[in-house]
């Protein structure tokens, strides 16, 4: 029978680690990190699926500073990828937290600012490298390090790493790292499409499976409003943001001038601070957002995607989706910036007719219905432009041709045959 782990001390972690940990106010492993922990520590590749927010960071990070233990030699031994600069800082941090009493070297690497800084602290040699793709390539093709002593290599939020849009780098890192090595994928969300291509390189891994993925945390409260049109979205954010308990708040929305332009709205109307963060803004421009965000000088933050994975910002009172995240593991992700560490935590979507096709796919994803509530009295109900509708007709009839090829979309034929009139 497997022994019980409910202390740190039953992980056969070391006392300097064991300091940190209690320095840090954590009482018990979690879960994920009572499951993963032993595991790792006896060298198995881990598939590690836990909800958001329940300490996925800790479960890599401690075995992998047991393995390490001191300082050692000139090149990295460890390799730590995430899809986001802003998340790659956050693990890094944490690193630093847990290795308080250890003499471990780690750094972060990420782009969209200067490598100076960044070359210059392999000075003294390394052990623990967290980067996001591009700029640990860069650099490695720069020659800051070499790769040969990299033995583990952990990717977090690993279904979004092994997504179109990353694989290529992957595939290209996995390149120039040698084969023997501890492989360890974490993530809340891993489509099967996920795992098979992780088959590619892990071996024989114990996949570790807290709840089912894409499991949506019972702490976080999931409300639905049926929204009509754009304006109307922007006169129930104004009415919700207004609130009191409104304390710490994400506004997520699908794409850059959208968050440009809600995040001028909230400016102009609501007495609470607010910053926007997007893929366009500077790099220091994102980090001051996020860290004014974490400490609570910023009380909103108007976000795309780009914080939706890992980020982890205490007490965040609520999340709203301004509009539907079309991929659905994020929206898994973007509630998940919530009830995070056992907090309570409330996440609102608003959903427009032609996004209603993709709440059916999330709550078929989360295996849960989202609570529908009505649109509040006395918020005003706008008409929907002529062209805004038109737009969710077609999007309506391209969702119905996806579910059914044979359709025969009756909007865009109606259309063309009065043209021709
Ligand atoms: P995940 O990666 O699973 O979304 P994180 O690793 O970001 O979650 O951890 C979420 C929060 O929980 C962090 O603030 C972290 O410090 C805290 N945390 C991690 N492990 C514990 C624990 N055992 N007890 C209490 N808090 C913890
Ligand atoms: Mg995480």
């Amino acid at each position: 029978m497997v022994q019980k782990i409910e202390n740190f001390e039953d992980l056969k972690l070391n006392k300097q680690i064991l300091n940190a940990i209690h320095e840090a106010g954590y009482q018990e492993p979690t879960l994920i990190q009572q499951k993963a922990i032993p595991l790792s520590l006896s060298g198995h590749d881990i598939m590690g699926i836990a909800q958001t927010g329940t300490g996925k960071t800790a479960a890599f990070v401690l075995p992998l500073l047991m393995k390490l233990k001191y300082a050692q030699g000139n090149d990295p031994r460890a390799l730590i990828l995430t899809p986001t600069r802003e998340l790659a800082i956050q693990v890094q941090k944490n690193i630093e937290k847990y290795c308080t009493y250890l003499d471990l070297r780690h750094t972060v690497i990420f782009g969209g600012s200067g490598a100076k800084a960044q070359i210059e602290s392999f000075n003294d040699g390394m052990d623990i490298i967290v980067a996001t793709p591009g700029r640990f390539m860069d650099l490695y093709r720069n020659r800051t390090f070499i790769t040969k002593q990299i033995k583990t290599l952990v990717i977090d939020e690993a279904d979004k790493m092994m997504d179109m849009g990353f694989m290529p780098q992957i595939r290209q890192i996995l390149e120039i790292i040698p084969v023997k090595r501890q492989n360890l994928l974490f993530s809340a969300t891993m489509p099967e499409s996920v795992m098979k291509l992780s088959e590619e390189f892990l071996e024989f891994p114990e996949v570790v499976e807290v709840t089912p993925q894409a499991s949506t945390v019972d702490a976080i409260e999931q409300k639905l409003f049926k929204v009509p049109n754009f304006k109307t979205k922007i006169n129930l954010l104004g009415h919700l943001l207004n609130k009191e308990e409104f304390t710490k708040v994400i506004v997520f929305v699908k794409t850059k001038g959208n968050a440009d332009n809600i995040f001028k709205f909230i400016e102009r109307k609501i007495t609470k601070s607010v910053k926007v963060i997007h893929g366009n803004k500077g790099q220091n421009t994102r980090i001051n957002s996020i860290d004014s965000f974490k400490d609570g000088d910023t009380q909103i933050l108007v976000s795309t995607d780009v914080t939706a994975r890992g980020l982890d910002v205490s007490m965040v009172s609520h999340v709203i989706n301004f509009d539907v995240p079309l991929i659905y593991e994020d929206y898994v992700h973007r509630i998940g910036r919530t009830g995070r560490a056992k907090n309570d935590g409330v996440a609102i979507t608003f959903c427009n007719m032609a996004e209603e096709y993709y709440i059916k796919k999330i709550q078929k994803l989360i295996n849960k219905e989202i609570d529908l509530f009505k649109i509040p009295e006395g918020i005003e109900i706008e008409k929907t432009p002529f062209i805004e509708n038109q737009e969710m007709l077609r999007e309506i009839d391209h969702q119905k041709r996806k579910e059914n090829p044979d359709f025969k979309g009756a909007f865009h034929d109606k259309k063309k045959k009065k043209k021709k009139r």
